[in-house]
């Protein structure tokens, strides 16, 4: 068994790697997995176990349509992480966003139809519904995305759907809330708090804090991740929520006691432009078919996480900008 796995230098992604090289899941001990990662300011090759004997790492676009026909030959299934994943990065530079996840979605699946590539998971986010005041998304509710970086996914999901569709390649979309874990780039709230904190530096929070997202440890979103891969049914769509929704300020009022920190650390910093109020996906359908059941509560993953980077300022030190 060799699978492909795209974005594997990044936070999710590695974290898939690891967890199947370290055995973690059922059938796949022996697989042989290369991992195809252009490595940009967010791959870190930290992030992977490299000279690993069934590891093989390829530095490289997927939009190199000359290297993917190169090395996919051979490979039974493609694990898609990649993308340009920052919000925050979408408002002044919404053309990467578009180029990586949107054409480079569509090469990839290019590349997938011309090979001997049976399976495809395409992995998305809960952001290209939308956002939502109340109840949850179910997998057939519009996409109404509002940030480029959500356009963006949601126009890779329609082209991947397209290429299932028109072509019969089996693929399968996962939509997930939002991550947390460790190895996760500084940039992104939770790690960007935690490391400001530990370093004794003010944190920034979004408007009034009072923002719903759904958060899901990666360990959980990645054996979600598996078990499409494993049981899900071609075409289809799978949201995979973590059940936990906690405003920002909640979650800065957790970091702030784990780093025994308090509120003259916070510094309130206008809202970011068309920010989503609340996120919820309905997962039913995974749990249902897959038997898929978040096994961390976000108490015990966050302390987990944050004693992850007070243990590590050698891999996130070299990644914060003064
Ligand atoms: P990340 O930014 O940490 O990693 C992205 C990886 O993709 C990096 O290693 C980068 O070098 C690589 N990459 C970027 N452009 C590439 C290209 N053109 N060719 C090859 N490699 C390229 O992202 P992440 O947080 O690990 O997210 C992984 C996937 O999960 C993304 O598709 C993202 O949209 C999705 N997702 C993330 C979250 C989250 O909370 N982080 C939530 C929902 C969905």
């Amino acid at each position: 068994m060799k699978i492909l796995v795209t974005g594997a230098a990044g936070f999710i992604g590695s974290h898939y790697v690891r967890t199947m090289l370290d055995g973690g899941y059922p059938g796949y001990e022996d697989a042989e997995v290369t991992v195809l990662d252009k490595l940009t300011y967010a791959g870190n090759l930290n992030n992977l176990p490299i000279g690993h004997p069934r590891l093989t790492f390829v530095e490289g676009d997927i939009l190199d349509a000359a290297l993917l026909a190169d090395h996919l030959p051979g490979h039974e299934a493609i694990v898609h992480f990649a993308a340009e994943s920052h919000v925050d990065r979408s408002l002044p530079g919404a053309a990467e966003f578009v180029r990586t996840n949107v054409l480079g979605t569509q090469s990839l699946l290019d590349a997938a139809l011309r090979s001997d590539v049976q399976t495809f998971v395409h992995v998305s986010t809960d952001e290209v519904y939308g956002s939502i005041e109340e109840g949850a998304w179910t997998e057939d509710w519009p996409l109404q995305p509002n940030s480029p970086y959500a356009a963006a996914k949601a126009g890779s999901d329609l082209i991947a759907r397209a290429y299932a569709r028109t072509h019969g390649l089996d693929v399968r979309i996962t939509r997930c809330s939002n991550n947390y874990g460790t190895h996760q780039h500084p940039e992104k709230l939770i790690p960007l708090f935690v490391t400001n904190l530990l370093s004794g530096k003010p944190v920034p929070l979004y408007g009034d804090g009072r923002n719903v997202r759904e958060w899901l440890h990666v360990d959980d979103h990645c054996r979600a991740i598996q078990l499409v891969l494993t049981g899900g049914r071609p075409g289809e769509i799978y949201n995979v929520g973590g059940g936990t929704e906690l405003t920002n300020r909640v979650v800065t009022e957790r970091l702030l006691e784990l780093c025994d920190a308090d509120w003259s650390m916070v510094r309130h910093v206008e809202d970011r432009k068309g920010h989503d109020l609340r996120y919820a996906l309905d997962d039913t359908k995974i749990r249902t078919e897959l038997g898929y059941e978040p096994r961390w509560t976000f108490e015990t993953g966050i302390r987990d996480v944050v004693a992850w980077y007070r243990d590590n300022p050698v891999w996130w030190k070299p990644l914060v900008t003064a």
